[in-house]
């Protein structure tokens, strides 16, 4: 999932919402390298399972909402 980045400037996980430097880079979003770990030591059958697949959730929203917006920009 992703490639591993240096960032220069801070940024924030989308999991935990933390400024970090480093983590891995998903369409512009970030997700820092524990809440990654973590994400691949939970099991499904975990309640935090769910909280990662709700941020996930909000990670995939964000990568259409500017398809939609460049549409309409079309028109
Ligand atoms: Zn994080």
């Amino acid at each position: 999932m992703g490639t591993v980045v240096n960032i220069k400037d801070e940024k924030e996980c989308i999991i935990c919402e933390k400024k970090v430097e480093k983590g891995i880079h998903v369409c512009n979003q970030l997700i820092c390298e524990k809440c990654q770990e973590e994400m691949i030591e939970t099991d499904v059958s975990d309640v935090k399972y769910n909280f990662f697949i709700q941020k996930l959730g909000k990670l995939s929203l964000t990568i259409k909402e500017p398809r939609v917006a460049g549409e309409q920009m079309l028109k």
